[in-house]
């Protein structure tokens, strides 16, 4: 067990206070009432927001959602009213595992040491900013990124109908925001250096492509952006190789990177991306079993389902994985053995495109084709795939709509490894089916052979996800 001084709760510090923080907080505290063990949780957030679903700033920009408020899950009240000593405002500048504190600054610049016993990282990823895109090391008026609940708000004020937005980045942030600058009535032009939704194979993005073009958006594939025209201050085009894109807004949605620059401890971060990799339980001291440092979300870099570490930057990993960590926090304290694993990932994602006609859902799940040929040389999988095309809805209901599905798997083993899906509205979820079976590693044949469920609105007969397993199955 952890010691404390004679009577004193033992203290657990959490560093950020949004999905991964607030979910680690909670299930601490939780299980320190189901245990019986005496916590003080003091939690640090360097902006005035906590618990707020970045996922949702998207659809404050475009308008379908009103009030930035709304995308607060919990506020700072409510986190302390719950017996957290929640303080916003407040940055940590360095973490010291040694002498267990932290260094931190307050907004109006006072600096402070704060003493821990356990430690929770939880500062998620900052988004990149690009040379290009800074200008005496600032940027222009009218270029933004959409991370915080600030850039929500700023850019539902700022889109007017009319105006030109350059969304630089083919992710899905850059995709969900192009949606949101077109129903705003602004021309959209999006600039990906490689594909759109480059994640996903050749053949799915072609179709992402093509809907986002028929929506309206000037889709622009490997174009490298060379800096900014501005005047006065404010951005007036994005300059490519060969020829300068008009702009009132460009939107910087080209990735993010764990945030973890307070850390010196060069043992705790890995890679090219200085992520923290936690263990299973959300150890990030592992190796001298001490249980004092633990982290979860977008700062850390997750397991895989090949087993490689992956950076996958998304709020359910966050949720989950914080909430585990919470509870092993405790029973650490407790001087129990951790039990709550976080399972990994199995790079499960999905978003939506929608705008006048075209609704567009895309989602995958399992090993990117990017990493089989990796994985493939450790795991030796023969990965065979093929795409089916069918409908959302039977095809004499009038919800039916076009869905590709495309699926691989092992030719030895059979062994389910991707699904990927891009079709009209109901297409998305189905993924969900395809992740199941994966995170039971099961086979080809499992999904095409599952009973699941069938009405004429809102499936076919044969589902059109086992209708695709199937027939790769025939092939194998
Ligand atoms: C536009 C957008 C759309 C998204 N859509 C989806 C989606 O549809 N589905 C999905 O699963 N995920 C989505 N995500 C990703 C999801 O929001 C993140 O994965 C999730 O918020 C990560 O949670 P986190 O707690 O790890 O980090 P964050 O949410 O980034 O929280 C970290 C907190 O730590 C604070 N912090 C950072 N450094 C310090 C420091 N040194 N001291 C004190 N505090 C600090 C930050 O201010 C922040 O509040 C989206 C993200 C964005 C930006």
């Amino acid at each position: 067990m952890n010691s404390t001084p004679q009577g004193a709760p033992a203290r657990l510090l959490v560093i950020g206070a949004d999905a991964a923080g607030m979910s680690a907080a909670h299930q601490a505290l939780r299980t320190a009432r189901t245990l019986g063990v005496e916590l003080e949780v003091v939690a640090l957030e360097a902006s005035a927001h906590t618990s707020y679903s970045a996922c949702g700033i998207p659809y404050v920009a475009s308008g379908e959602v009103g009030e930035v408020t709304r995308l607060v899950a919990r506020t700072a009240e409510q986190h302390r009213a719950a017996g957290i000593d929640l303080r916003t405002g407040v940055r940590v500048t360095r973490l010291d595992l040694a002498s267990h504190t932290v260094e931190t600054e307050s907004l109006d610049g006072t600096r402070g040491t704060l003493a821990f016993d356990h430690v929770m990282v939880a500062t998620g990823a900052a988004p990149v900013t690009p040379a290009w895109a800074l200008h005496d090391g600032h940027l222009l008026d009218g270029v933004r990124h959409a991370k915080t609940l600030d850039d929500a708000a700023a850019w539902a004020a700022a889109l007017e109908p009319g105006q030109r937005a350059v969304v630089a980045g083919g992710g899905y942030i850059g995709v969900e925001m192009a949606e949101a600058a077109l129903r705003r009535g602004l021309q959209v032009t999006m600039l990906t250096r490689s594909r759109v939704l480059s994640s996903f194979s050749a053949e799915t993005t072609a179709r992402v492509a093509a809907a986002l073009r028929a929506a309206g958006v000037d889709l622009r594939e490997h174009s490298e952006v060379r800096g900014l025209a501005h005047e006065d201050g404010r951005v007036t085009g994005v300059v490519l190789d060969d020829a300068t894109v008009a702009a009132d807004h460009v939107v910087l949605a080209i990735g993010v990177v764990p945030a973890t620059g307070f850390i010196d401890d060069e043992t705790l971060l890995h890679g090219r991306r200085r992520a923290l990799h936690p263990d299973a339980f959300g150890r990030i001291d592992a190796a001298d079993q001490s249980g004092i440092a633990w982290s979860a979300g977008d700062c850390c870099e997750v397991i895989a389902e090949s087993g490689h570490r992956t950076f996958a930057p998304l709020g359910t990993h966050a949720n989950k994985a914080g909430r585990q960590a919470g509870e092993n926090i405790v029973r650490s304290i407790a001087g129990l053995e951790p039990v709550a694993r976080f399972p990994g990932a199995l790079g499960t994602s999905i978003t939506r495109f929608a705008h006048g006609d075209v609704h567009v859902e895309i989602a995958r799940t399992g090993i990117l084709d990017a990493q089989l040929s990796d994985a493939a040389a450790d795991l030796a999988w023969d990965a065979v795939f093929l795409t089916t095309e069918g409908t959302t809805a039977t095809g004499y209901m009038p919800e039916a709509r076009p869905i590709a599905v495309r699926v691989g798997a092992d030719r030895t083993t059979r062994r389910l490894l991707s699904v990927e899906i891009v079709g009209g509205q109901g297409a998305g979820k189905r993924i969900d089916t395809a992740a199941a079976v994966l995170h039971f590693g099961g086979t080809v044949d499992d999904l095409a052979w599952m009973d699941l469920a069938y009405a004429p609105p809102v499936a076919t007969a044969w589902e059109i996800v086992q209708i695709a397993a199937r027939r790769l199955a025939e092939r194998l």
